[in-house]
Formats: C-alpha cells, structure tokens, sequence
C-alpha cells in the first residue's frame, strides 16, 4: 500500500470518483456511495437531480460548525490541530491495484489524558491510575448531525451507525502516519449543540477500512473489464426506498420512475384529492386544539390532587369521583441508563449487534 500526504487547496473541488492513470480515485468522503452512483460521476454523465438550495444550505451550516467543534475539544483539555482550511493536507492512499483513495484529514490531536486515546479509554473503562502508552497523534474526524442521526450514533456506534466516517478517518491515519492507528469520530449534534465523541481502536478501524475498500474494489475491477464506459453501468446498491436513492444526483438516470416507484405496492386504496387531504389536515388541526387543551385540564387536576395528597402527609388516598371511588396515589417510575460510550468502546461491533438492535417504525407527523 502507497501512502502520501501534500497540500493542496484543489482537493475540496475534485470529484467524489474518476479515472486516472493509475485507476480509479475515490474521495475519502465518498467511501460509502453508491458504486453506480460513483461510476455515473466518473463518466462525467450530467446530473438530472442536482442537490436542492436547502440541502445545500445544511451540508455549509455543518462546514461551517466544524471549527466549533475543535473548540469544544480544546475546552475540555484535547490537544486538536485542525486542517488549515485554505491549504488543507491532502491525503493519497493506495488501497490495492488500480484504486487509490484521497481526502483531506479534518484534524490531528489526543484527549485529555497524558497516556493518549488508548490509556484514556483504559483509565475511562478502568480507572487505571497510570497511561500504559506513548501519546500518539491521532486522525480526529469531525462529524454535524441532526439530533436523530447523532443520537443513532451514540447508541448504535460509528461502525454500525456511520462505518464511511471510520473508513474515512482510517485513510486519513495510513496517509498521514503510514499505519490505522487509532481514530477519534468527534460529533456535533445541531439540535442540542452538545457534542461528543468515540474512539475507535486500531483493529476496529482497519477492518472498517478493508471492507469499504473491498467493497470499492468491485468498481476497480469493472474499470479494468470494461475501461471508462459510461453505458457498462455496474450495479445498483440501493434499493429505490433507500434515502441513497432519494437524495441521489443521478436518480432520473439510474430510475427514470424515480424514487416514487418504491411505494407502487399495488395497493388498492382510493385516491385522495387535495381538496379532501386539507379537509383532513383541518380536522386533524382541530382535534390536535382540543387535545391540547384537555391536557392542560388534566395536568391542572393532577397537580391539584398532588398538592391535596402532600398536604395530608400520604402518598395514597381515597377519594369520591362522579361515578365511583378512586385511588389517588404517588407512583415511582425507574429507568435504566446504557452507557453507550463505555458499551461500544469494551464490545466488537458484531457482539453490540446482538445486544444493541434497532427497530424502525413509521407514523405521520404533521408539523
Ligand atoms: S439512484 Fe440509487 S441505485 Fe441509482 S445510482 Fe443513485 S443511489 Fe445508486
């Protein structure tokens, strides 16, 4: 594996894939896409579904709060050097014959701790009094996610959550370092304005590299049976539900049915008018009022009955309601926390799997 790092300001520009002599590159930051989707990019074919302003807008605002971030880090005691924005380090990594992957690190630096990230995590988990290792500068990928995505993050871990950031950061480490050393995936949540971070151990973070770029490595070897062609297409990845597919540049090309074509289930429900769907919404609007004020009616009461029940000295009473008897009494409820912290850092990403699961639901929000 050939490893460089040089700077240039081009490297913000470049394409997420394309041909060179050597093969093909592929920006760090597009590790997880969609091979054809990087295929169509290569092939220089024209976008038909360009990035709407607003989304635009969201992928600047994260830019834009990365530097909050790295001062949020300093704050707490890391020592951080972030990029140099107008003359970033660029990175070139050879990840096996003809596919070279390139990207710009974010930022290198160690936590609060004088042992580095691995004795930090050892006296974090431990409480073990000595760091056991050198400091060693670290790859430090800074994240912005929605309250939702960060919140899978911290619970799931990056290797499930998010594993395109842990193959990015892991390019970052062989080009800088010429090894996978350990990384650091710092995030910010833009809801809360909180932020956090895991630290992914060496091992964890080469076997996340291998399998992106093994994945990639298909899409080198169809640029060697095919060369640059842009009608030899590989396949698709994502299915047409999938928000790969939704936000994809390239979706009229790859479905000219669109996205839409997912939810044709050949159900046979009756169409709806606009006219009907506002009456709806009108109705729902309605009913969401008086629920709203049946609430604050009952938490009048319930606060009144609290009150009433403190003022005896008891935590259960009797009382006479309109039709019968009731019970008003003080109930406990408990929770119990995971430290999803501690959890990923002690588990295989395989053994969270089997205690960590995900369920995924859908309902209607109107907001
Ligand atoms: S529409 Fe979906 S399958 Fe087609 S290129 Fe885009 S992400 Fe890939």
């Amino acid at each position: 594996m050939t490893t460089t790092a040089s700077t240039s300001s081009d490297v913000f520009n470049r394409p997420a894939a394309r041909f060179t002599d050597g093969g093909l590159e592929i920006r760090a930051s597009a590790l997880g896409q969609c091979r054809r989707a990087l295929w169509y990019t290569a092939t220089e074919r024209l976008v038909t579904n360009p990035t709407p302003p607003e989304s635009l807008t969201l992928v600047e605002a994260g830019n834009a709060l990365e530097p909050v971030v790295v001062r949020a880090m300093r704050r707490s005691g890391w020592s951080v050097t972030p990029a140099d924005r107008d003359d970033p380090v660029s990175v070139s990594v050879e990840a096996s014959r003809g596919l070279i992957v390139t990207g710009h690190p974010d930022a290198t630096g160690f936590p609060p701790s004088e042992g580095g990230a691995t004795a930090a995590v050892e006296q974090f988990l431990f409480g073990e009094d000595e760091p056991s290792v050198q400091t060693d500068d670290l790859v430090i990928e800074v994240k912005t996610r929605g309250p939702e995505a960060f919140k899978r993050w911290q619970t799931l871990g990056a290797e499930r959550s998010h594993p395109e950031s842990v193959a990015q950061a892991a390019c970052y480490s062989l080009g800088l370092f010429g090894e996978c050393r350990d990384v650091v995936i710092a995030t910010l949540d833009t809801g809360s304005r909180s932020w956090d971070y895991e630290v992914v151990p060496a091992a964890r973070t080469e076997r996340t590299w291998l399998n992106a770029t093994g994945r990639l490595q298909a899409l080198a070897d169809h640029h060697e049976a095919f060369g640059p062609d842009p009608e030899a297409l590989p396949e698709r990845d994502f299915t047409a539900a999938d928000w790969q597919c939704q936000r994809c540049p390239y979706l009229n090309l790859c479905r000219p049915g669109g996205a839409g074509e997912a939810e044709d289930d050949g159900e046979s429900a009756e169409p709806v008018s606009d006219k009907q769907a506002r009456a709806a919404l009108r109705e729902y609007e309605q009913a969401h009022g008086r629920i709203k004020s049946l609430e604050a009616d009952k938490r009048g009461a319930l606060e009144t009955l609290q009150h009433w029940l403190q003022g005896k000295g008891e935590r259960k009473a009797r009382l006479e309601g309109s039709a019968k008897q009731r019970t008003v009494g003080m109930v406990q409820s408990r929770r119990y926390a995971v430290d999803h912290t501690r959890l990923n850092a002690l588990l295989e990403p395989e053994q969270r799997a089997e205690i960590v699961t995900e369920q995924v639901s859908e309902y209607l929000r109107v907001s």
